[in-house]
């Protein structure tokens, strides 16, 4: 017990430290598109009654930070996150580590990486968590409150726009993974052929690899949400927040961080650079398919369940 709390201590010490060493402020998770694609997937698969549920939860909210559609709302909780980042910054010190879970490829430690699992002090609404919480425990505490219909409307209306969005997130493969890199920001990535640098690696997953799909985002959903079968869906359902992240992390280390021999360098800054080979889009994109078709389904699944 008492080895383990000072691990955690540890974990969270580091992380601050490290937290300070990043120069470019980190990206979003998925970008807009992504996160578009995964709710229209997840609502085109709720139950009446949880359609119903969500919908009058969302027609009476008056924030203005994104349109108050559904899929709309899936990119909140970015824009509450950075709406105060230039100023005050308590949402944004408040929420920012929400968004992820910097789970180490190499040494996998969930515990660790989600800083000790901070618990929400009791009486204290989710919404107003503990700031280094990590993406799973917030998603099973948002979960949590939109199962109690005993809970204020507007807790729980933060919960749902909380939830759409940080579902998504846990999928991410590089939202649950990191080499020390802090989930591929500190990583530039540069082209087949090594031309010029594209992105950091994080972003090239959030945006670039999104953007390559191709189309609208709403009809790249509708075409993904006609391929999946229903008992791939019935499989994906399964599981719980923490086994999503498991696997976001396994596909980190086995595609996302999966580069050729000598493809990593320093470049005369000093800064890591990677630079891809021909394949590695070919490799990404059906893994790209398939964690945001995985997402929809799990959201949906877990609003299901919820507005039973
Ligand atoms: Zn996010």
């Amino acid at each position: 017990m008492t080895a383990r709390r000072s691990r955690r201590r540890k974990s969270v010490a580091v992380f601050a430290a490290s937290a300070t060493l990043v120069f470019a402020p980190p990206a979003v998770a998925w970008g807009d598109a992504g996160h578009v694609i995964i709710a229209t997937i997840a609502y085109a698969r709720l139950t009446p009654a949880a359609r119903r549920g969500v919908d009058a939860l969302l027609a009476r909210d008056a924030d203005t930070l994104t349109p108050p559609d559904f899929a709309s709302r899936a990119t909140w909780a970015d824009r509450y996150r950075d709406a105060d980042r230039n100023g005050s910054r308590v949402q944004y010190l408040g929420t920012r580590f929400w968004h992820f879970v910097d789970i180490d490829v190499d040494r996998p430690d969930l515990d660790a990486a989600c800083h000790g699992d901070p618990p929400l002090t009791p009486g204290t609404p989710a919404s107003a968590g503990p700031a280094e919480a990590c993406v799973i425990d917030k998603v099973e505490q948002f979960d949590a409150e939109l199962r109690d219909r005993t809970l204020p409307r507007g807790e729980r209306l933060l919960a749902l726009k909380f939830m759409i969005h940080l579902v998504g997130d846990l999928h991410q493969p590089l939202h649950a993974a990191t080499r020390r890199d802090h989930g591929g920001n500190d990583l530039a990535v540069r082209g087949p052929g090594g031309a010029h640098v594209i992105d950091n690696l994080h972003a090239y997953w959030d945006v670039h690899l999104v953007d390559a799909l191709g189309g609208p985002p709403r009809t790249i959903a509708a075409r993904m949400n006609r391929r999946i079968a229903p008992r791939e869906a019935g499989a994906w359902a399964a599981g719980r927040p923490a086994d999503w992240a498991r696997e976001s992390n396994a596909a980190a280390r086995a595609v996302a961080y999966r580069f050729d021999a000598g493809a990593l360098q320093r470049d005369a800054q000093g800064r890591s650079v990677v630079t891809l080979d021909a394949h590695y889009d070919a490799r990404a994109l059906p893994l790209v398919r398939s964690r945001l078709s995985k997402a929809g389904v799990r959201l949906a699944a877990l609003l299901n369940a919820a507005f039973d």
